[in-house]
């Protein structure tokens, strides 16, 4: 498995480490590309915010109406 990845293969990785854990190759090949890459940074970042709405709406008890 090659380390560079392209943006196309990072967005993916990105993705999919919301459904399983990654491997230690691939979170590194991750972690490489996003520090060379703005644009994948900001994918990255926009996951995260994602997902801490899920977060916030999975914890979400309403207020017992
Ligand atoms: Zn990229």
């Amino acid at each position: 498995m090659k380390l560079l990845r392209t943006c196309r293969e990072v967005a993916a990785l990105v993705s999919q480490r919301e459904d399983r854990e990654l491997a230690l190759r691939e979170r590194l090949s991750l972690r490489l590309h996003v520090l060379i890459c703005k644009r994948c940074t900001a994918w990255e970042q926009h996951i995260a915010f994602m997902r801490q709405g899920v977060d916030a709406w999975k914890n979400y008890k309403g207020d017992g109406r």
